[in-house]
């Protein structure tokens, strides 16, 4: 990453240690071949994600009396920006569970299933997923048709969930189901469910990218859930799944900040050694102009994705803001590696260099979370033009 001084204005001496330290642990645990070769064979960076929560990091945005570091949303995005550095699908298993499942947990569960599970977080010795999005609801999701019917004073959860990221290997489940059909949105109240209860069935799926954390569809079967895992109370579900969202927003924003730079350094590495027609191909203009344009696309989605995490540590609750920041680094995300490959040439094109799964990872970004065309939907509502 780059290392001058104006590259880490703005973040105090903690944070510039959380992305030296972040980057060096990675680097020394998983370095670009291991990871190409996990990829390889769809294995989820255990070794990695074993380091990350010995070094503490699982447990920065828990409070301290969990046993967390109680850190600012700004920290988690400086933490979340490198992890996407190193490699985006390590981003994504830290913050399957220690943001999307695990902060349900912390702002849902009672104190007994918070004692129980929090501490396992932060050690790694848990993990979790969250399932939202159905075969037939994704971007709306309040169009679900998991169910979750009262039976004895438990729960029994039925109903289909697809494209959970590390459902595959999650111990616990956050399902969202809809409690009170009859009230639409306002009748979805979120669950902690036990991955190995009777009635889960998990499937895994192929996709284009993102081969270590892969999607999973999810096969619930009258599975009970004692009532005590319910997450906050009864059709809270909505207002409980807007605030993740909105965090994994602004997460999902910072990982792709992390991705565009590593794509401008990794093709700078070979810029600089690629030869053609007696000279660097970093000399070459067109190339050159690249590599600004990317820095551009980077730098810009960097300010955004900060703003909205001061925003956030101030108190505010950015929606627009959030939604203008993903869109903005996810799609630049997808640009900067479009052109990264591009200056590789047929390198970059080769399943050797981590270059190709950088393209194919970023496709994801505006889709996970809420597509682009929700993200442009939310803003335009924000602005009050209709
Ligand atoms: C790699 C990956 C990992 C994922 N991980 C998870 C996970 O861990 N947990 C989870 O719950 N979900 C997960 N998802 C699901 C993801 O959140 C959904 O794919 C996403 O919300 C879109 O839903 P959909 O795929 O059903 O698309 P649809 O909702 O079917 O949308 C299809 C197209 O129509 C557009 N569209 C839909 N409605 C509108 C509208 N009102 N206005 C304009 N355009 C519209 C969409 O933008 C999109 O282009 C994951 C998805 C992927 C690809």
């Amino acid at each position: 990453m780059m290392n001058s001084s104006t590259f880490y204005f703005g973040l105090s001496d903690e944070q510039q240690m959380i992305r030296e330290s972040v980057l060096n642990l990675l680097e020394r645990i998983l370095p670009g071949q291991k990871i190409l070769s996990l990829v390889q064979a769809s294995e989820f960076p255990s070794e990695a994600y074993a380091a990350l929560a010995a070094a503490g990091w699982m447990g920065l945005p828990y409070p301290e009396q969990h046993g967390g570091s109680g850190a600012s949303f700004k920290d988690l995005a400086v933490l979340v920006e490198s992890l996407g550095y190193h490699n985006g699908q390590v981003a994504s298993a830290y913050l399957t569970t220690a943001v999307y499942g695990g902060l349900q947990i912390l702002h849902g569960g009672t104190k007994a299933v918070r004692d129980e599970l929090i501490p396992s977080i932060i050690n790694g010795k848990k993990l979790l997923a969250i399932a939202m999005t159905e075969p037939d609801a994704g971007s709306d999701l309040s169009a679900i048709a998991t169910r979750a019917q009262e039976h004895n004073g438990d729960f029994l959860l039925s109903g289909q969930k697809t494209y959970i990221t590390c459902a595959h290997i999650a111990d616990y489940i956050v399902v969202a189901a809809k409690t009170s059909p009859k009230l639409g949105y306002k009748g979805i109240t979120l669950f902690l469910v036990d991955a190995r209860s009777e009635g889960v069935t998990i499937r895994p799926l192929k996709s284009l990218g993102r081969e270590m954390v892969h999607t999973n569809d999810i096969f619930l079967h009258n599975v009970v859930v004692p009532r005590e895992r319910m997450l906050g109370e009864l059709n809270s579900g909505w207002a409980n799944m807007m605030r993740g969202l909105n965090i994994e927003r602004m997460v999902l924003a910072a990982s792709a900040v992390g991705n565009c730079q590593k794509i401008i350094d990794y093709a700078r590495t070979y810029a600089k050694e690629r030869r053609a027609f007696g000279q660097q191909i970093s000399r070459f203009q067109a190339i050159a102009h690249k590599f600004a344009d990317m820095q551009i696309m980077t730098e810009t989605a960097r300010a955004l994705t900060y703003r909205v995490a001061d925003m956030l540590d101030a108190g505010l609750n950015p929606i627009m803001e959030t939604c203008i920041a993903k869109t903005a680094a996810t799609e630049n995300n997808i640009r900067c590696a479009d052109i990264g490959l591009q200056i590789m040439g047929g390198a970059g094109y080769m399943m050797d260099y981590e270059m190709q799964m950088f393209y194919r990872d970023a496709r994801m970004g505006p889709i996970g979370g809420g597509t682009s065309e929700i993200m442009r939907n939310v803003i335009a509502k924000c602005m009050d033009i209709s």
